[in-house]
């Protein structure tokens, strides 16, 4: 049997975004167990706005087994609810103050990133919503204090269903200077760009040109060094459908070439990969993180059981879900179709 591969190129870390049902150390310790180096984890119960009065009594314990298995660096994906661009005020406080809170709690987790969805305009236009976006993000920034273990806000890339903004690079450079010109100090925020959302959104990864073009763009309009995390995620959905849909990784829409390249471009050296794949808690988080190396690597892949292509994103069982862009919930607008 030849050896599986078993790490990316450059010491770059690999993480699965794991359910933390059964406790977050339990959640490391079967990242460390499928290969996986580091993590990503709700902080917090994602589609619920109250937040824990405590922290897990466990959280001492997680720190020293993440220092203890060189792990990390862990990130936490912010609250589905969260919407900062959108127009209705109340949802927009609360939206502040929940992902103010999940700024705060990160030290705690040992976390360096807080992933947040860049989220919707809810039908008031791109101009207006990256203009709620920045004054957002900003207030955020200047509600929690900068310690030295202090996180850094991760703004996710959109698909571009219901509204949602980020879908191109010039959108994402425009949230950024929207910060700065609302005065948030943009060197606590930087992009997370999630691979199905890219392909869905109608920007071209599927082989190795189409992903330097990409990186090109990103280090023309912000800086490469900018990027610090990509949600690795094959996609379900076709091409610029703006469907948000993921798939195993080689067993989708994209495929393997771009994938390899997002993987091992020597200019991402410097990004953490996150699978948010499906089936996390039905053993496929083993599957996927397997998948990725051996992707890195140039090595074939294993066919999927036919099962694997009909499962689901698994949001009940604590995985990140399946969505349409942009939180739908108690906002008055609805999102376009
Ligand atoms: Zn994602
Ligand atoms: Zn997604």
């Amino acid at each position: 049997m030849p050896k599986m591969p078993s790490s990316l190129p450059d010491g770059r870390r690999l993480g699965a975004h794991l359910p933390v049902a059964s406790g977050t150390v339990a959640a490391l310790e079967r990242a460390h167990a499928i290969g996986a180096t580091t993590l990503q984890i709700f902080a917090d119960n994602p589609t619920a706005w109250r937040r824990r009065s405590e922290p897990p009594a466990e959280l001492p314990a997680f720190r020293e087994r993440l220092a203890a298995l060189d792990m990390g660096p862990v990130a936490i994906h912010a609250s589905y609810l969260i919407n900062l661009a959108g127009p209705d005020d109340a949802f927009w406080d609360r939206s502040v103050d929940v992902l103010a809170s999940e700024l705060r709690a990160a030290p705690a987790f040992g976390a360096r990133f807080v992933n947040v969805h860049i989220g919707s305009h809810r039908l008031t236009g791109l101009a207006e919503g990256i203009d709620r976006i920045g004054t957002g993000v900003a207030r955020v920034l200047g509600a929690v204090d900068v310690g030295p273990d202090a996180a850094l806000v991760a703004l996710e890339n959109s698909a571009g269903g219901g509204g949602g903004i980020g879908v191109s690079l010039e959108e994402l450079e425009a949230v950024l200077e929207s910060i700065a010109r609302h005065g948030g100090d943009v060197n606590r925020v930087v992009l997370c760009l999630d691979t199905a959302h890219l392909w869905a959104g109608g920007l071209a990864i599927g082989d190795e040109q189409a992903v330097d073009a990409l990186v090109d763009e990103l280090d023309a309009r912000v800086g490469v060094e900018r990027l610090a995390m990509i949600h690795l995620n094959d996609s379900k959905s076709p091409f610029g459908s703006r469907l948000d849909r993921h798939q195993h990784l080689g067993a989708g829409e994209i495929g393997v070439a771009g994938l390899r390249r997002l993987l091992t471009s020597r200019r991402l050296a410097r990004v953490t990969y996150y699978l948010e794949t499906p089936g996390m808690d039905e053993g496929y988080d083993a599957v996927n993180v397997a998948r990725a190396y051996a992707i890195a690597a140039g090595e074939p892949l294993e066919s999927l059981p036919p099962e694997a292509k009909t499962m689901r994103g698994g949001r009940s069982r604590g995985g990140p879900r399946e969505q349409p862009e942009g939180p739908r919930s108690q906002d008055s607008r609805p999102a376009p179709a």
